[in-house]
């Protein structure tokens, strides 16, 4: 993973060659090409690829090598293949914490699957934010994967994430952590460990040196009414942006509560990894508060990338509706073990943590509640949109242990939730495409169909910017050259 180190700048090349071999050609002839820096689709172009690259962009006709493989794009539409930028490869949607042996084939199965269901929906780049090296390699170690970018995890002592293991193995678990002097007295540095070793700049040294390309951290004081979990001091998230600064690494915030995304935009973060739906005091049946209103212009104004991850509480909704483990689309991403155990008592482990946690809901209210915290995540997605701020695709597939999150599948129903809050279809395009190539210094190699490009495109049987079904019939998926059905990509019978 050395190549990455660099962070800004570097070539794909080794990829390029994994995937196609040398002179190897293929065209896509008259086809229509949908591409974001395009003002309209262009009708009857002819697109040449050589080595995992595109070469030409054209009306003319090509001439290509004896051999070439080539794909008649009549009636069909050519786009980039879809980024998403916020997503944890390493974690098996719905399986318990704490690894249990009895249930390792399912998650090989998953393992085998994920990139593949990623595909099927037509991503062909993910940005793993903060999982573990180990979970990256055994995602690209897959024959067929989208190319897969990495952000590390800058965790503050005993804070979240890190708050959900078992203190008496926690520091061990994330023996990186961030020791924070603002919170010693809850806090106090573990017996044995060495300060210097837990400095901001200590941390995200070791980080960049395994490759990262950016640091996320975790600006969450609790869920729900709990507000005790520690936080970095101001002084501390200075110090972390100072040294991603002259490390050349994005900052990205985990952040969805207002009092919290404020704390990010004053730290002046480059993402802000979450939608905002804990609006907190300013809770409204409906419109936007001023004091939301304000924070969302100082977004805009400070150009913070923003991923809406509306699929967050939605994937908690979803745990509730009779028919999530029923939906046709299941059963194309998630492998047949893993969607049986779902059904199982114990597969409903998370569903009736959330439902105790609610004091024992009804499946509807449960649904509700959730849909509730969700409508303000999506008006306030509307509200930048408005604003004219380019949303960055970000599903954060799985967000938590819930079956009602699946690889790709979340990504194409973060784009219709997207839709769903008022973001007309062309911004939501952009979002997957453009804006995440350009946010995350891929824009040399991704985010268009332009000569130069890596050919990461996908071949559709309808225009993505006049409907949302472009994105679930998808007719080809071309990964650096390579065609691929995508129905070989779905779930295999076990
Ligand atoms: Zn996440």
């Amino acid at each position: 993973m050395a190549r990455f180190a660099a962070g800004v700048g570097f070539t794909v090349a080794s990829l390029t060659l994994a995937h196609s071999a040398a002179g190897a050609e293929l065209v896509i002839e008259q086809v229509t090409v949908v591409s974001p820096q395009l003002a309209a689709a262009q009708p009857k172009q002819n697109v040449l690829v050589r080595d995992g690259r595109i070469v030409s962009v054209s009306s003319k006709p090509v001439g290509a090598a004896a051999g070439a493989v080539r794909l008649d794009g009549r009636g069909k539409f050519l786009t980039p293949g879809l980024m998403d930028s916020h997503v944890h490869v390493g974690e098996v949607p719905g399986l318990p914490f704490v690894p249990d042996p009895a249930l390792a084939a399912i998650g090989d199965a998953y393992t085998r699957q994920q990139p593949r269901s990623y595909l099927y929906y037509g991503v062909t780049q993910v940005l793993n934010l903060a999982s573990t090296p180990d979970s990256a390699a055994a995602f690209e170690a897959q024959p067929q994967h989208p190319d897969l970018f990495r952000c590390g995890p800058a965790i503050v002592l005993d804070g979240y994430p890190s708050v959900f293991i078992d203190p008496s193995v926690r520091h061990r678990a994330v023996p990186d952590f961030i020791y924070e002097p603002a919170n010693a007295a809850k806090h106090p540095l573990p017996a044995g460990a060495d300060a210097a070793q837990h400095t901001p700049e200590a941390v995200i040294g070791k980080l960049a040196a395994s490759g990262v390309r950016c640091i996320k951290i975790f600006i969450e004081n609790g869920f729900g009414p709990d507000s005790s979990w520690p936080i970095m001091s101001k002084e501390t998230l200075q110090r972390v942006r100072a040294e991603t600064r002259k490390r050349g690494l994005l900052l990205i915030a985990h952040a969805n509560a207002i009092d919290m995304q404020r704390i990010a935009v004053e730290s002046q973060v480059d993402v802000i990894a979450h939608g905002l739906w804990n609006w907190n005091e300013y809770s409204t049946e409906q419109g936007v508060p001023p004091a939301i209103a304000t924070h969302l212009r100082e977004i805009h104004a400070k150009k913070i990338g923003f991923q809406s991850t509306l699929r967050v509480i939605a994937g908690l909704a979803d745990l509730f509706r009779e028919d999530t483990l029923k939906d046709p689309a299941y059963t194309k991403v998630v492998p047949p073990s893993l969607l049986a155990w779902y059904a199982t008592p114990a597969g409903q482990w998370f569903k009736e943590e959330m439902r105790q946690g609610m004091g024992g809901v009804p499946d509807m209210k449960a649904m509700h509640n959730y849909m509730v915290v969700a409508s303000y995540g999506m008006r306030a997605t509307e509200y930048l949109h408005d604003l004219g701020h380019p949303l960055l695709l970000g599903s954060d597939t799985p967000s938590a242990p819930t079956f009602g999150s699946q690889p790709g599948y979340d990504t194409y129903r973060e784009m219709r939730m997207m839709a769903q809050s008022g973001v007309p279809l062309p911004a939501i395009f952009r979002a997957g495409t453009l804006n995440n190539a350009r946010q995350f210094g891929l824009d040399k190699d991704y985010g268009t169909v332009e000569a130069g490009k890596i050919a990461n495109l996908l071949l559709l049987t309808a225009n993505p910017l006049e409907t949302l079904r472009a994105w679930t019939s998808i007719d080809r998926i071309i990964l650096h050259g390579s065609v691929i059905k995508r129905e070989s990509l779905a779930a295999p019978r076990e």
